[in-house]
């Protein structure tokens, strides 16, 4: 099923996970994808080699499972960067056999240890050749503050624009700990005619190391309460947990009663993480949108 169809019934809750590092038994996924299942997500999607390394076939293979073992719809992550044409139809081809309708058409990050093979330079290239080989639902990534490579805000959703132009039929942002930067994003995208659903993503915190990874990573801003809080719980694990969660629900209760399309969850593979989120918006998630 394609997921872009959702959002036209309810606010659409979803999950990402990643696949288990390569000295990891495949299994390892199987226990947090059989709990995630439980809180009946709209979909899972599976990221792709994030920071480069190339690991498609398992992205593939998890994806397959989220749809055909445990029932959830799913969408495989697929950074175009480090392939060729030939090798991205290749995939298109797995990802047809394995029965996937979804994919999340990425640009990459760009890693050196891996040579670009300048095929698809941006995402929005990829996102054009996947509509020409291919009937599938295409979804792309967005950046509430900005691509951390784009000189300004509008610089980058004239480039989004274009993404969306390509046929992208659905968006997920990135993580941000702010909401006004998402919903400051969403009315300049809907002023310049990006009419497709745009999903928020939110990842709860629940440690130091992440928040600090995260923002190198991403470039996003902290807001001060977001800062005094890890700052207040930064010695004590479990506080420093719960604190983190209950930012992200109350963000997620924020957009949700805004009217937003949907919630990406970022769940870094934690079950009790999303447990957590969804117990405390799942009635909320129910309520039509005005
Ligand atoms: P693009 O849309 O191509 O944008 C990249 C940069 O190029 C932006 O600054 C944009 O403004 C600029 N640009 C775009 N088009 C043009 C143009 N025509 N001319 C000039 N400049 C242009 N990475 C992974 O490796 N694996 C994953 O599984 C993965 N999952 C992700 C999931 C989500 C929801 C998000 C938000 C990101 C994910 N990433 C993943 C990270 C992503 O690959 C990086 O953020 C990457 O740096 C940009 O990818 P993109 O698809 O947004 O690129």
């Amino acid at each position: 099923m394609r997921t872009d169809q959702l959002f036209k019934q309810k606010t659409v809750l979803s999950f990402e996970v990643f696949p288990p590092k390569k000295t990891s038994p495949l299994e390892t996924i199987s226990s947090t994808l059989r709990e995630l299942s439980y809180f009946k997500p709209d979909f899972i999607s599976v990221t792709y080699g994030a920071g480069g390394s190339l690991n498609g076939q398992t992205t593939i293979d998890i994806a397959h499972s989220v749809k055909h073992t445990y029932g959830i719809e799913s969408v495989a992550h697929l950074p175009g960067i480090n392939f060729g044409k030939s090798e991205i139809k290749k995939i298109l081809h797995d990802l047809q056999c394995a029965g996937i309708d979804n994919v999340l058409a990425l640009r990459g990050d760009i890693n050196p240890n891996f040579t670009p093979k300048n095929d698809f330079n941006y995402a929005s290239e990829l996102v054009s050749f996947i509509k020409e080989n291919g009937d599938f639902n295409v979804i792309g990534a967005c950046y509430p503050e900005g691509h951390l490579e784009a000189h300004t805000l509008k610089a980058d959703l004239i480039n989004l624009k274009e993404k969306v132009n390509a046929g992208t039929d659905q968006l997920i942002s990135q993580l941000f700990f702010d909401n006004d930067y998402f919903y400051t994003f969403l009315d300049k995208a809907r002023d310049m005619g990006i009419d497709v659903p745009i999903e928020a993503g939110i990842m709860p915190v629940t440690n130091k190391n992440q928040i600090e990874r995260m923002v190198s990573m991403c470039g996003v801003n902290l807001p001060k309460k977001f800062k005094q809080m890890m700052a207040k719980y930064e010695h004590h694990p479990d506080a420093f947990r719960d604190a983190g969660i209950a930012y992200a629900i109350d963000q997620v209760v924020d957009l949700v009663s805004q009217n937003v399309d949907g919630i990406h969850l970022y769940t870094m593979n934690n079950s009790y993480i999303a447990r957590r989120v969804n117990e405390a918006v799942a009635t909320l998630l129910k309520v039509p949108k005005v």
